[in-house]
Parts: C-alpha cells; sequence; structure tokens
C-alpha cells in the first residue's frame, strides 16, 4: 500500500517556504544570498506588544483557551473591524486562528464540496491554489496583466463564473502584485456578484495597513456583500508577527461557528500567549505602526527606481504589500551566461545562482510572466540585490 496519501502527493509544496529554505541552505554554504523572497517584515515586534505577551507569561496564562479564541481578543478584533473598516461584527462572528493561513485553510475545509468552483483573480497568493485543492475545490483562474494593474476586470469575473461558482478569493492590497483594489473597483466586481447571490467572497486583507494610496476598502461595506463575505485578517504583516502565528476573520456566524468546530478537532485554537499580546496589538491605533509602513514606502519608491534602470524589467506601481512584480518575459528564449531562460522560473534561479538573489517565481502565484521580489528588506539590502540583477542580466 502507498505510504502518502494521494491528498499531500498531489499538493505543490509552498513556493515562497521553499525559496527561503533554499537561501538558508545556500547562506548556510557560505554563500552571500540576499534573500528577497519571504513576504516577511524585517522588523522587530514593536515592544509595546512584547511587553504584553511577557505579562501574560508572568500572569500564569498557560491554559487552553476557548477554541475561537479569548472573548477580549475577540473584542478587541470587533472593535478593530469597526474602528479600521466600518465592519460590525458580534462574537460568534470571530474566529481566531494560527495565522490567517489556518484561517484560509479552515474556510475551504468548512465550504468546499468535491467539484465546487473557486474563482483566483491570478496573481493570486501562492497557497489559495493548494488550499482549495486540499479540500476538493477546483481553482478557476482569471489572469489578468500589468495593464489593468493586475486586477480583475468586472467582464472578467461574470465570464468566469458557472453552475459551479462557491467561492471568489482575492487579496488587497495583493501578494503578490502590491495592486490595491479602490472602493469603486469593488463596487463593480460587488455588482456582479450581486446577480449571482449564492457565490461567497473571501476578502484577504492581511496588508490592510501596508498602503501607500488612497486607503483601504473591504467588500463587506457593501451591505449586499456582508452576509456572503469572510473577511480575512491578522497582524502578521503589519504589526511584524509573523512567528506569533495569529490571524482571523468576521464571517456570516453559519460559518464562523462551523471553523470553530473544525479548529476544535485540529489545534484546538491559537497559542494563548500569542493571543494576549494581539489584544494590546488591536487595541492600539493602526498610527503606531506606522514607522514601519513609511518606511516600506521609502523601500518601493527606491526598488521601483533601480529596476527602471534594468532593461526588461517592467513593472507596476504597488500602492501596498511589499512586493513588486515585474514582467519579465523580455528574458524568455534568452542565454544569459550559456543558461537558456525559457520562464520566469528559470529566470528566478538564475538570479538565485549568478545574482545571489532569492526571488519567487510569479508561476507560484498563476502568472508565469513575472517574478516577485520582496522589499521587506533593509535599503543596502535592495541596493546590492538590484545591482547584482542588474550586472547579471546585463
Ligand atoms: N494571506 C496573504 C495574502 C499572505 O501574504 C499571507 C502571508 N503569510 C497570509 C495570508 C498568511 O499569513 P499568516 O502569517 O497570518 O498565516
Ligand atoms: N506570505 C508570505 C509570503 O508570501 C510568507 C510565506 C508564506 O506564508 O507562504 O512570502
Amino acid at each position: 500500500m502507498q505510504l502518502l496519501s494521494d491528498r499531500i502527493l498531489n499538493m505543490a509544496t509552498s513556493a515562497t517556504l521553499a525559496m527561503a529554505a533554499k537561501a538558508r541552505e545556500l547562506r548556510g554554504e557560505g554563500k552571500d544570498i540576499i534573500g528577497l523572497s519571504l513576504g516577511e517584515p524585517d522588523f522587530n515586534t514593536p515592544d509595546f506588544i512584547k511587553d504584553a505577551a511577557i505579562q501574560a507569561v508572568n500572569d500564569n496564562y498557560n491554559s487552553y483557551t476557548p477554541v475561537d479564541g479569548y472573548v477580549e481578543l475577540k473584542e478587541a478584533i470587533i472593535t478593530k473591524f469597526k474602528r479600521d473598516n466600518n465592519l460590525t461584527y458580534t462574537l460568534p462572528q470571530i474566529v481566531v486562528s494560527t495565522g490567517a493561513k489556518q484561517a484560509l485553510a479552515n474556510i475551504a475545509g468548512v465550504m468546499l464540496n468535491k467539484g465546487d468552483e473557486v474563482i483566483l483573480p491570478c496573481p493570486y497568493w501562492v497557497s489559495y491554489s493548494d488550499i482549495v485543492k486540499l479540500n476538493d475545490g477546483v481553482p478557476v483562474e482569471v489572469a489578468t496583466s500589468i495593464d489593468t494593474d493586475f486586477k480583475m476586470t468586472p467582464a472578467q469575473l461574470e465570464a468566469a463564473i458557472t453552475p459551479n461558482t462557491k467561492m471568489m478569493w482575492f487579496s488587497s492590497p495583493c501578494n503578490p502584485s502590491g495592486s490595491v483594489y479602490t472602493r469603486e473597483e469593488l463596487r463593480a466586481l460587488a455588482d456582479v456578484l450581486a446577480k449571482h447571490p449564492n457565490i461567497y467572497i473571501v476578502s484577504d486583507e492581511i496588508y490592510e495597513h501596508i498602503n501607500y494610496g488612497q486607503g483601504h476598502a473591504s467588500i463587506a461595506e457593501f451591505d449586499d456583500m456582508y452576509d456572503r463575505t469572510i473577511t480575512v485578517n491578522g497582524v502578521s504583516k503589519a504589526f511584524a508577527m509573523t512567528g506569533w502565528r495569529i490571524g482571523f476573520i468576521g464571517a456570516p456566524e453559519k460559518i464562523a461557528r462551523a471553523c470553530n468546530k473544525l479548529q476544535g478537532q485540529i489545534t484546538s485554537g491559537a497559542n494563548c500567549i500569542a493571543q494576549r499580546a494581539v489584544i494590546t496589538a488591536l487595541e492600539a491605533e493602526p498610527s503606531s505602526v506606522k514607522y514601519m509602513i513609511d518606511e516600506f514606502k521609502i523601500r518601493r519608491d527606491l526598488i521601483l527606481g533601480l529596476l527602471n534602470d534594468i532593461e526588461g524589467f517592467k513593472s507596476n506601481t504597488p500602492d501596498g504589500a511589499f512586493y513588486v512584480f515585474p514582467d519579465v518575459t523580455h528574458y524568455f528564449g534568452k542565454t544569459l551566461r550559456g543558461k537558456t531562460i525559457n520562464n520566469a522560473t528559470d529566470f528566478s534561479l538564475y538570479l538565485l545562482e549568478e545574482a545571489l538573489v532569492a526571488t519567487v517565481t510569479g508561476e507560484a502565484f498563476g502568472n508565469p510572466n513575472c517574478i516577485r521580489i520582496s522589499y521587506a528588506a533593509s535599503q543596502e539590502q535592495i541596493i546590492e540585490a538590484i545591482k547584482r540583477i542588474k550586472e547579471a542580466v546585463s
């Protein structure tokens, strides 16, 4: 009998994590790799949040928490949703999970049946497609390009809908393109969905605060979308808390209760100390982390300027998150230093081997023409990395 399940054998390894592991391994061999592959802030968690965690340890928070999170944390999440997003949720609509990633896995686990289609505007965050497939869903990719700032148009959404469409998943600000849907653009998508009342929406807003443009809009703000939207958020990005592993949802009560049930059999809930710390994080005004956002903006402008100087890198101007997603098709079919570049994966590997810079192929995000470069790295690292890339491709 086969040792491993078809389920795991058919699943791809997370390309972002795989590239980060590869960069770590090469560093271990003494290679001077600059890691621009992982979407992880290079800041430390702010002291006021760390202090809350230390306090929680000393206050003996060591027991299992309610499966869906401490009531005080859920109340802080409700306040946050109201304050930042003008969304009204009640306690049974909130579930705290081990990162937004688990929140997404919960949603797929409780909502998808075999053959249910999930519309994924491309490029999408790397794990969406495999989380959907793991739960017997069928990802329906909708290709976008740099010409529409990597955003799906209402006509494209309409064309992707079939009788089997169960959900649409998207992130705004988007990982990997950095694109941010305006309220008007969201309304236009909502107008299409309004004609299809059985379709649910997963709105992944984990980069909400990392926004350099006109501000954040949530699709659940629209009355006719509220009952059909699961709003996903977390603290990994804006609060530099990736390792603390706390994410959460605001959802229709039935869905939240189902996520609670699933989580009760799988994790028993998220880490108690991290949950206490996140109460403090969410109670703080978003301005408490503005120093990080300001620095990310400086780096965005820096990297865009530097990339502009390299032939064949065509970028949009991302309004959020901390990634650039240049189109590199210029290099396809070319031979550089004896290596033939056929696609974005070849190009990303070439940059790793020849420039010692780790990026991620766009193929992992459903876009074979681009690579993702994270600028959650110091300005010095960004300058050095782009200098090396420029040399490697010239
Ligand atoms: N959604 C998006 C768009 C992300 O970039 C990430 C990055 N990790 C996640 C979800 C998962 O975040 P978390 O660390 O909270 O699991
Ligand atoms: N979300 C980050 C990224 O896209 C972290 C890695 C991951 O969770 O896959 O790089």
